[in-house]
């Protein structure tokens, strides 16, 4: 048995989460769910990140605070991972004060081993709002395309210098900005570097793609120390003297949310934390993000660990995703391009649409949404999934099935499959496992066909025995295999057959099958 840790990414509390977002975050759940499976002892953690200018400039448009705009999409992110029937066994939020409080230690600790430091800079003030302001509170316009933009980044992808800010104006008021000297704590990755690398080049074979390239290219340039406080009163308090004033920059707040979860639910449990979090040959530790994310997974929070010299573990396996495009387009709320998670869910099955994000989904490369093709998906497990449960279980005029022979040569495809499957999960590669779902949806559909149960049931009753008892088993089986993908089809069929859990295991079902309360699980759309 081993430890499994599985960090989904935190979704920032500023606006409603959409079918991209969720793209790269379901694989978390499928490996939590089949790690709890195979008899991992798994800690599957997430919560919502409160924290960070985008919420605090959110809060003065809707002029709410903002701990009112955070709570508003926490609840609403909570709402969306429940009925997506994500397993986390903790969901939270930085806002907790548990988090705040493990927050505060850690920082405390790196500032006292060295590796946060003090340093005073030019920092880009506004005389007339009396207050320095974040390049995001900028506005200017962009050398590289020419439109009106905000000082982080411009539409058109330029990042803007030091000295195109300087020049720029404050987005509050509209005055010229200057420069003023200013304190702030800054974290010494160049320093970690060296250590850095060796995390890397030891861990990064089971890393996807882009994960290797991404961190590479950083840590080619060389990591530059960056400021971990920032002018705002939004945030984490500064556990050291003289930054009464000051907040903790949002990303280190956010990436140690993965340790705060863990303590906080092996304290619940009694287990010891730093099972999950120990170089040890029976644990492992998965961070399941988008692309943008990688370098916080893969650098900052490796920066952090290694600083506080207690030989925490550092994360194993990143399982970073592609971006999700709608109709060839960007999401984009303002534009109104694709669809949040809970417009998705009044239209569509939960089932069908993880399922077609797994198959579909931008896993090695950036893929695209329509509803087409979703629809098409829906319909191909409706057929084969559906149907196959609907001709045994709701077979005409029959009211159980008894205990009779399994074909040999089904139950041995049967125990394939699972080592199919479990070899892709293995490897993080969830399109294929799903590809070999649907050959083992086929080859039910295929047996039950050539028995022509319907034929038997008037020519042969032994044989049309062993016929429904060979279908209802590999029903079983296949709600097995399901449940990562497809968790609340596979609990119903559990309920149908009475089966109380779920393995990782080939089942040989031993008692006669009473069929009542049995409903169609999918409808055509
Ligand atoms: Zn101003
Ligand atoms: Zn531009």
């Amino acid at each position: 048995m081993k430890k499994v840790l599985i960090g989904g990414a935190w979704p920032y509390a500023n606006s409603s989460l959409h079918l991209g977002h969720l793209a790269g975050l379901i694989s978390g759940d499928v490996l939590a769910r089949f790690h709890r499976q195979i008899g991992d002892d798994v800690i599957y953690v997430s919560g919502t990140d409160c924290h960070g200018t985008p919420i605090t400039e959110r809060a003065k448009k809707e002029n709410i605070s903002p701990k009112e705009i955070a709570e508003k999409y926490h609840k609403e992110f909570t709402e969306v991972f429940n009925k997506m029937g994500f397993s986390y066994d903790l969901y939270s939020k930085t806002e907790s004060d548990y988090h705040k409080e493990k927050v505060k230690e850690i920082f405390r600790k790196l500032y006292d081993n060295g590796y946060i430091y003090e340093k005073e800079d030019d920092d880009i003030f506004c005389e007339s709002c009396n207050k320095f302001v974040a390049d995001r509170e900028l506005k200017l316009i962009c050398p590289n395309c020419g439109n009106e933009t905000k000082g982080d980044q411009c539409d058109c992808g330029y990042v803007p210098t030091k000295e195109d800010l300087v020049n720029a104006v404050c987005a509050d008021c509209g005055s010229k900005v200057t420069t003023k000297k200013n304190k702030n704590l800054y974290i010494a990755l160049s320093k970690l570097q060296p250590r850095i690398e060796q995390y890397v080049e030891k861990n990064n074979v089971n890393w996807r793609k882009n994960a290797i390239n991404e961190t590479n290219k950083y840590l080619k340039e060389g990591l530059r120390d960056r400021a971990v406080t920032r002018n705002l009163d939004w945030g984490i308090e500064i556990p050291v003297e003289g930054f009464e004033d000051k907040r903790m920059y949002v990303w280190i707040d956010a990436v140690l949310g993965y340790l705060t979860d863990t303590m906080q639910v092996c304290e619940e449990r009694g287990a010891d934390w730093k099972d999950w979090w120990t170089e040890k040959d029976n644990n492992r530790m998965y961070m399941v993000h988008a692309k943008d994310n990688i370098t916080f997974h893969t650098l900052i929070l490796p920066g952090l660990l290694i600083g506080l010299e207690e030989g925490i573990k550092c994360p194993d396996r990143i399982v970073s995703a592609e971006y999700l495009n709608f109709n060839e387009q960007k999401f984009s709320k303002s534009k109104g391009i694709g669809l949040t998670i809970l417009e998705a869910l009044d239209r569509y099955n939960v089932d069908t649409l993880r399922f077609h994000l797994l198959r579909n989904g931008p896993e090695t490369r950036d893929a695209n949404f329509t509803e087409e093709e979703y629809i098409m998906t829906h319909n191909e497990i409706t057929n084969k999934l559906g149907n196959f449960i609907n001709r045994t279980l709701k077979f005409k005029g029959l009211a159980n099935i008894p205990v009779a022979k399994i074909d040999e040569e089904v139950q041995k495809e049967i125990e394939n499959k699972y080592n199919e499957i479990a070899e892709f999960m293995e490897k993080i590669e969830f399109r294929n496992a799903t590809l070999k779902i649907i050959e083992l949806l086929d080859f039910a559909n295929k047996y039950y066909d050539e028995r022509k149960p319907w034929v038997q049931a008037k020519e042969d009753i032994g044989e049309f025995n062993n016929t429904m008892f060979t279908c209802a088993n590999l029903i079983a089986n296949i709600s097995n295999v399901i449940e990562p993908f497809m968790p609340g089809t596979a609990k119903k069929i559990r309920d149908y057959l009475k089966l109380e859990s779920c393995t990782w295991e080939p089942i040989k079902l031993e008692n006669e099958i009473v069929l009542d309360n049995i409903e169609p699980l999918f409808e055509r759309m």
